[in-house]
């Protein structure tokens, strides 16, 4: 495997509400390699937005990274100036949200927005250079007639066109890291798949690490390396992309496997919904805060929280999993078994 590029280590975030402090991230951990397409998936409410604003350093005034650290390229993000901050972001990580109308400034051609980009971190340079840069971008994220389109303004692309140039702009000063946060769940299925594409060539062509958020598996099926799985502020799993699908070990992922369709699923084979809803965040649960939705749980599962069991390079939380867990009327122990047989 590459070599890291950012590094979240216990990371802890809460923000305050009138109903109290939600903690909405409680100690996450995972690693990003250079090169590497990393989902993080969850549902609404699992921290996972929470957690790449954390390392953005992009919360609301009222959030607080409580603990913890976010070392990227060797530096702790939580600890630089918010100058040196906003130089990293745009130059060194960039990002990609889901509404592109509400990033992108109506009033101004989106060429000009661009290259506005491009210019901010390299302010000597020539006009015509500037045009030729932008122009390659347009071009890069496969916006058709793109010299023409330089002057077009943002009410005048599709939501598919607007979300490319987003991803152009994000792109403008070749990052060394691309956050991605939903950037197609408001887009129909086919421009989500040519954008998600054209992603996987962008990452291959300019080397970009991403991290994309997302609370649908089937994105993570197509695009990702390696996939971190939160739910109520935690992380749950962590596998890459071809153990998570085959052999799923966390209750919560396979519950989430069960209810995309076409993954692993014959035609006959009813899609299922995870009864129940998230933890209250003001009031997580002191013991596995997946207990209350979860067909497996036991007593212990709501007292206390299950720590990570690590095969080879794969990890996930659940008392089930542990290594004194008893094999007998365990519905993970063959999970876990042929996970071993796998792990290198
Ligand atoms: Fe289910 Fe218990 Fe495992 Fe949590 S620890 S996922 S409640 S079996």
């Amino acid at each position: 495997m590459s070599e890291p590029i950012l590094r979240v280590e216990d990371l802890q975030t809460s923000f305050m509400t009138s109903a109290g402090e939600v903690q909405a991230v409680r100690g996450v951990s995972f690693t990003v390699h250079k090169g590497e397409i990393l989902g993080i998936v969850g549902e609404s409410g699992s921290g996972k937005s929470v957690t790449s604003m954390s390392v953005l350093r992009l919360l609301a005034d009222t959030a607080r990274i409580k603990s913890g650290k976010v070392e990227f390229e060797g530096t702790d993000l939580t600890k630089v100036s918010d100058r040196q901050m906003r130089e990293i972001r745009g130059q060194k990580i960039a990002m990609v949200f889901q509404d592109p109308m509400s990033s992108l400034n109506p009033l101004i051609p989106v060429g000009k927005q661009v290259a506005e980009m491009i210019r901010v971190h390299h302010p000597d340079i020539k006009p015509d250079e500037l045009k030729e840069k932008t122009l390659q971008l347009f071009k890069d994220v496969r916006i058709p007639e793109a010299e023409k389109r330089l002057k077009a303004y943002p009410h005048e692309f599709s939501g598919g066109m607007r979300q490319r140039v987003m991803i152009a702009m994000a792109l403008a000063n070749h990052p060394d890291l691309l956050i991605a946060d939903e950037p197609t769940t408001a887009l129909d299925v086919t421009i989500q798949h040519q954008i998600l594409k054209q992603m996987r060539a962008l990452q291959q062509e300019y080397g970009t690490s991403i991290i994309f958020i997302t609370h649908d598996l089937g994105v993570v099926a197509e695009l990702c390396d390696r996939v971190v799985v939160m739910y109520g502020g935690l992380v749950m799993e962590q596998a890459n992309i071809y153990d998570l699908f085959e052999n799923p070990l966390h209750p919560y992922t396979m519950g989430l496997l069960a209810s995309v369709p076409g993954l692993n699923k014959d035609k006959n084979e009813r899609l299922q919904s995870i009864p129940g809803s998230p933890p209250d965040m003001t009031r997580p649960p002191k013991g596995c805060p997946f207990a209350s939705r979860c067909a497996y749980a036991r007593s212990i599962c709501a007292q206390e929280c299950p720590p990570f069991v690590e095969v080879g390079s794969r990890s996930a939380r659940c008392w089930l999993l542990q290594p004194d867990a008893p094999a007998e009327g365990n519905p993970l122990h063959e999970k876990l078994a042929k996970a071993k047989g796998g792990a290198g």
